[in-house]
């Protein structure tokens, strides 16, 4: 039997439509700034899709879009001024070589991707802070769809510090209370781990890394992975997996939305403080 499809557009648009009512009880709308340096075209994409939510939402959102000759201390002057006037900002990436410090220059309290050391660190301290939106978007998607973490054995696959290292410590949080397994390219014989897990999720970029042959039947598979390939974008796992797992989510339209959704998520969060 195939496996359950996750619908991560349907539950996204949940959440913005619970944002979207938050909002409307604002005297002033969320602001969230995107800065991009250079035209990679996958950026450019994926800023349109924050930009769609941003606007359904009822977001402010506003485009700073900088040639690739663009200095570090450029870039940390306008986040600085940016600072001190908007809920949110997110610098898109990859960002050009020589750049990447001045992502530190976000206060922690605008770093509504929840990569700034700061938010890194209370996520550590199993404290409030902004969390990662793969990680948040991920949990989000389990719980909505009836698949509570807690006491499951959950193997990730991919150890980034964008998506599994914040999503193991959230998952492994008191409180959400799963086992977690982190898995990497070093990891020998990782069959033997996927073959365990209750819920695998899969964050690696590159297609067919996990086939059915390696996992359990009825495992919950969360898909990470976006690949571009010549028949479309794909995820992570091969598409015999879906004839064992339980349950699954597409590519596109798994965790994807997921993300933008979290990031709609911090800002109306950020703005309620403000
Ligand atoms: P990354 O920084 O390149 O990390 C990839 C991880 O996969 C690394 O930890 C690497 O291990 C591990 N890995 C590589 N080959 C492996 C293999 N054969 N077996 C086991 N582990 C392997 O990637 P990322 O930024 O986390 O992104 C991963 C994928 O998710 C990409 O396709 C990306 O586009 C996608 N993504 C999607 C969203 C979304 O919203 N849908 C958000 C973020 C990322 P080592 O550490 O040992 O090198």
């Amino acid at each position: 039997m195939s496996a359950r499809l996750i619908d991560g557009k349907k539950i996204a648009e949940e959440i913005e439509n619970e944002l979207k009512a938050k909002v409307s009880k604002m005297d002033t709308p969320p602001k969230l700034s995107v800065i991009q340096v250079g035209d990679d075209p996958a950026s450019t994409s994926y800023i349109k899709a924050k930009s769609n939510a941003a606007k359904r939402v009822g977001i402010e959102l506003t485009h700073h879009h900088l040639s690739t000759d663009t200095t570090e201390s450029d870039l940390c002057s306008l986040i600085g001024r940016l600072n001190s006037s908007v809920d949110g900002i997110i610098v898109q990436l990859p960002l050009p070589k020589g750049l990447e410090s001045a992502l530190n220059e976000i206060e922690p309290e605008n770093d509504v991707d929840g990569f700034h050391p700061v938010n890194l660190g209370r996520l550590v301290q199993g404290k409030s802070g902004m969390k990662p939106c793969t990680p948040a978007g991920i949990v989000e998607l389990l719980y909505r769809s009836g698949n509570d973490p807690k006491e499951k054995k959950v193997v990730i696959v991919g150890r980034s510090t964008i998506v599994g290292k914040p999503l193991s410590l959230i998952l492994s949080q008191k409180g959400v209370d799963a086992t977690v397994t982190l898995c990497h390219s070093r990891t020998p014989n990782i069959q033997s781990f996927c073959k365990e897990a209750d819920i695998l999720v899969v964050a690696v970029g590159s297609p067919d890394t996990i086939t059915g042959a390696m996992v359990k039947p009825g495992v919950i598979v969360i898909d990470v992975g976006v690949n571009r390939t010549d028949s479309g974008l794909v995820g992570d796992v091969s598409s015999d997996v879906k004839e064992i797992a339980g349950q699954l989510t597409p590519v596109p339209g798994g965790v994807g939305p997921m993300t933008v959704a979290m990031l709609m998520s911090n800002t109306v969060d950020s703005a309620s403080k403000n």
